[in-house]
C-alpha cells in the first residue's frame, strides 16, 4: 500500500484573466487531489514579470477562491524564488551542459530561411518552433567567455545532445492521462526532438522548463495533471530531472477546452473569463456545468 502523502499542484501563470480553461485544469487536480487524500498546491508561473502583474495575480486568486479552490498556503511564486533557478543553472553549467547563445531570434529566423531556401528542411520542435541552430555549442570555454565579455545579450540552451548521452540510458515517463495522440501508461521520452532549449534567458534568469522541474522537486510534486499542450514538454523536464537528480513525478495530461473555433482557449478569449461568467450571473455550479459541456481537445 502506498502511505505516501500525494501532492497535487495547479499552475497558472498570472499574465491574463483566469478563463474556462484555467478552471478546467484547477478542477482537474481539485478533484484528483480530494479523491487520494492528498495535498494542493498553488504555484504563480511569473517568471515573466513584465506580463504577470500584481493585480493579475490578485485576480487570479480570487477567481480560483470563488471557483472553490482550496490550497495549502503557502503559495509559490516563482519570481520570489530565482535564486532556486540559478543554483540548478549553475548545477549545469558546472556539468558544462548549458552553453550561451547569442543568436537572437530574427538571426535564429533567418538561418532557418536561408537553409530552406536551399531546399534544405530545417528540423522543428513538437511546437512548430525551429530548433536551434547551436552556433555556440562545441565553442572552447575560454572562446563563450570571451563572447560574454563582449556584453552582448545572450541566453543559456541546454547541449540536449550532450546532456542525454550524460544521462546515459533511456528517459521515459508514466502517463496516467493521455497525450494528444491517446498515448498513456510508459512513455518514451524524446528530449532530442526539442533541439537546445532556453534554460535561462538574458531578460529572465531561468525558464518554463527549469522552473517547473525545479520547483516540482522542491515542492515534492507527486502528481502533475495539467493540459496535453504540454505532453511533448515532459521528455525535457525527464532529462532535466534526471540531471538535476530530482524525483520524477507521475504525470497525467488532460483535454483541452476548446475555442468557437476549435483552437485551445486562451486569454484573449475575454466572454470566457471566469470573471465575465461570474458577472453574467452564473455560479460556480453553472461555470463547472459549462466547463463539462463546452467541447474538449
Ligand atoms: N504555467 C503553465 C501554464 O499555465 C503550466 C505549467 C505546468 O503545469 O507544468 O500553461
Amino acid at each position: 500500500m502506498n502511505t505516501m502523502q500525494q501532492i497535487f499542484r495547479f499552475a497558472p501563470s498570472p499574465n491574463g484573466a483566469l478563463h474556462l480553461g484555467h478552471a478546467f485544469a484547477a478542477w482537474q487536480n481539485m478533484d484528483a487531489a480530494a479523491r487520494a487524500g492528498g495535498t494542493l498546491l498553488l504555484r504563480l508561473e511569473d517568471i515573466d514579470t513584465t506580463r504577470c502583474t500584481n493585480a493579475l495575480e490578485a485576480q487570479m486568486l480570487e477567481d480560483l477562491h470563488w471557483i472553490g479552490m482550496r490550497w495549502r498556503d503557502p503559495v509559490r511564486r516563482q519570481s520570489d524564488h530565482f535564486d532556486d533557478y540559478l543554483k540548478a543553472l549553475d548545477q549545469l553549467r558546472q556539468l558544462d551542459l548549458v552553453y550561451p547563445a547569442f543568436l537572437t531570434r530574427g538571426e535564429i529566423r533567418d538561418a532557418v530561411r536561408k537553409k530552406e531556401a536551399s531546399q534544405q528542411t530545417w528540423p522543428r520542435d513538437p511546437d512548430g518552433t525551429p530548433l536551434y541552430p547551436g552556433v555556440e555549442r562545441n565553442l572552447s570555454t575560454g572562446a563563450q567567455q570571451d563572447l560574454i565579455n563582449t556584453g552582448r545579450a545572450f541566453a543559456w540552451r541546454l547541449n540536449t545532445g550532450k546532456a542525454i548521452a550524460h544521462v546515459g540510458g533511456a528517459l521515459s515517463w508514466q502517463e496516467t492521462g493521455q497525450g494528444p495522440q491517446g498515448q498513456s501508461g510508459t512513455i518514451a521520452a524524446d528530449p532530442a526532438a526539442w533541439g537546445d532549449v532556453v534554460i535561462a534567458r538574458k531578460d529572465i534568469p531561468t525558464s518554463y522548463h527549469l522552473s517547473v522541474v525545479v520547483d516540482d522537486g522542491i515542492q515534492g510534486v507527486s502528481d502533475v495533471i495539467r493540459g496535453h499542450d504540454l505532453f511533448a514538454a515532459t521528455s525535457i523536464h525527464r532529462l532535466l530531472q534526471v540531471i538535476l537528480g530530482l524525483q520524477a513525478p507521475l504525470y497525467c495530461h488532460h483535454l483541452l477546452i476548446g475555442d468557437s473555433t476549435g483552437r485551445k482557449l486562451s486569454k484573449s478569449d475575454r466572454d470566457t473569463s471566469i470573471r465575465s461568467l461570474r458577472n453574467a450571473g452564473l455560479t460556480p455550479d453553472d461555470v463547472r456545468a459549462l466547463c463539462e459541456r463546452s467541447e474538449k481537445l
